[in-house]
């Protein structure tokens, strides 16, 4: 009975519940037998508690039976990146340095998630603390791109990505500090949003770089994430840097806002490095949007180009190091069972602790911080991200939003790049600087490679302009039929 439910909208899905065609036991059972059955080749979990989610699922269908359901995402299962906390649950960060933990405390997200009747379901894999682009950087085990299983699904939110494209959850939260939500949504076919810096709530997230980190919706339709976001987002006062931003009606507005908009196209997106079928896409996408009558220009984001990149390595490795310095084996994390003293302790648990991909990044942030060095790298940068951010708001007073890819490539092969960290980090050319300038990007499904390799179209929106950013990819969505497929497993 279960299968037909597991690839619909989690609209859909919620017309089921409220016309009580479906219990929220029957779907979140669904989703634990699809996880069961496909989990072992895709691997996006690093655990589920199924005795956990279906008595989460049966508090819904009670309430739903006494006539008190709370909304559209009551008893419907959300999957969560494993950086987020979840009270009882584990907090891994999949890394060996948080292997046994168990969040004492729900994060503002999954408290906004629980008030809202969703179901908690499963801690997703990811690259260590956030740091990659392919899921690889786990110290549990790599994700498989459900649409091709020798491939990445993208990261750091990669275990979030491939459990929504495989059917194993109807949407996901994840986070994005340098590309982490778009990237995968693009890698794995599905609709991801990185949300303006402080629209959603940080608290209980496990920090990487606190000035670049946000949480953010995976789904399957621009729809999904519209209801997941209205969910998740708002002011909060444990975050200082939460913003008092008015939440509207994100799923109401899709339809407020019919456009055409004015739309602009960064011409230094389109230079080397952007393989030729996924710039075709793009540009198909582009031609889309000027036949239903968008203005379409050409702008200039000249240090973004040239400098993101760099930039994003500094500010972020810099935060890193500072962020992570509380896993020290005494505070938090593993502690060495081979220290014979307290400064043996420091070297031992962070040496067995942390895996090679966040040693790199201390080591790095660690350096660029030091006397000598703070005013020539940190500083600079910080001067730079600046300029970076003015080459946004300058494109902004001409255009509504940005026209863009969100990777250079399709999913590439496991063990392709892993093992070449600039490669690694080139590959982020096209998001990291939205995080830099603090800005909405949003990843939406936008053609297939000819090897069947989902793409994904960036569009970039003004701060705090969600509304209107969902609604450009929704009038996207509307012509065309990509989120519709789903992969063989
Ligand atoms: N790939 C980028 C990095 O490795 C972005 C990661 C992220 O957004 N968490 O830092």
């Amino acid at each position: 009975m279960s299968s037909e439910f597991l690839f619909k909208s989690a609209g859909e899905l919620a017309s089921l519940l409220a016309e009580r065609k479906i219990s929220s036991v029957e779907l979140t059972g669904a989703f634990i037998a699809r996880t069961k059955a496909v989990d072992g080749r895709v691997k996006a979990f690093n655990s589920f508690d199924e005795a956990d989610a279906l008595a989460q699922a049966r508090a819904a269908d009670a309430r739903r039976a006494a006539g008190q359901a709370r909304g559209t995402l009551d008893g419907l299962p959300v999957g969560i990146k494993d950086v987020i906390a979840v009270a009882g649950q584990p907090l891994t960060c999949s890394s060996r340095m948080l292997a046994n933990f168990i969040s004492p405390y729900d994060a503002t997200v999954t408290r906004r998630l629980r008030d809202a009747g969703a179901v908690l379901w499963g801690r997703l894999n990811m690259d260590e603390f956030a740091m990659g682009s392919s899921t690889e950087n786990s110290a549990f085990h790599p994700t498989s791109n459900p649409w091709d299983l020798t491939r990445v699904p993208g990261g750091s939110s990669g275990g979030a990505a491939a459990a929504v494209a495989a059917g194993e959850a109807p949407l996901a939260l994840g986070s994005d500090t340098g590309g982490s939500i778009r990237q995968p949504a693009s890698f794995c076919g599905l609709v991801g949003l990185k949300p303006t810096y402080g629209l959603v709530s940080r608290y209980g997230l496990v920090a990487f770089a606190s000035s670049l980190d946000q949480i953010g919706p995976f789904a399957r339709t621009v729809e999904d994430a519209a209801i997941l976001l209205g969910v998740i987002a708002g002011h909060d006062p444990l975050d200082s840097t939460s913003y008092p931003a008015p939440v509207p009606d994100y799923r109401a507005e899709l339809r407020r806002r019919p456009g055409p908009w004015k739309l602009g196209v960064p011409k230094e997106y389109f230079s080397k490095g952007l393989d030729a079928e996924v710039g075709e896409a793009i540009r198909a996408a582009i031609e889309f949007y000027r036949k239903s009558g968008c203005e379409i220009r050409e702008v200039s984001l000249p240090l973004a180009a040239d400098y993101a990149i760099a930039v994003y390595y500094i500010i972020a490795t810099a935060e890193c190091s500072s962020n992570l310095a509380r896993y020290d084996g005494i505070r938090y994390g593993h502690r060495s069972a081979a220290a014979t003293d307290a400064i043996d302790i420091y070297f031992k648990s962070r040496a067995e602790g942390f895996g090679p991909e966040v040693k790199r990044r201390i080591i790095l942030g660690t350096h660029v911080l030091s006397s000598g060095y703070y005013d020539a790298y940190y500083l600079r940068a910080q001067k730079v991200r600046t300029l970076i951010r003015n080459d946004f708001m300058r494109a902004f007073q001409e255009v509504d939003a940005l026209l863009a890819p969100v990777a250079p490539t399709a999913a590439f092969k496991q063990g392709e790049k892993v093992f070449d960290p600039l490669a690694m980090y080139l590959s982020d050319i096209y998001t990291i600087s939205i995080n830099l300038a603090g800005l909405p990007g949003i990843s939406v499904p936008c053609g297939f490679t000819q090897g069947g390799l989902p793409i994904g179209l960036q569009i970039i929106g003004q701060p705090f302009q969600e509304a209107g950013l969902l609604a450009i990819a929704h009038a996207y969505e509307q012509g065309h039929d990509w989120h519709t497929k789903h992969p063989e497993l």
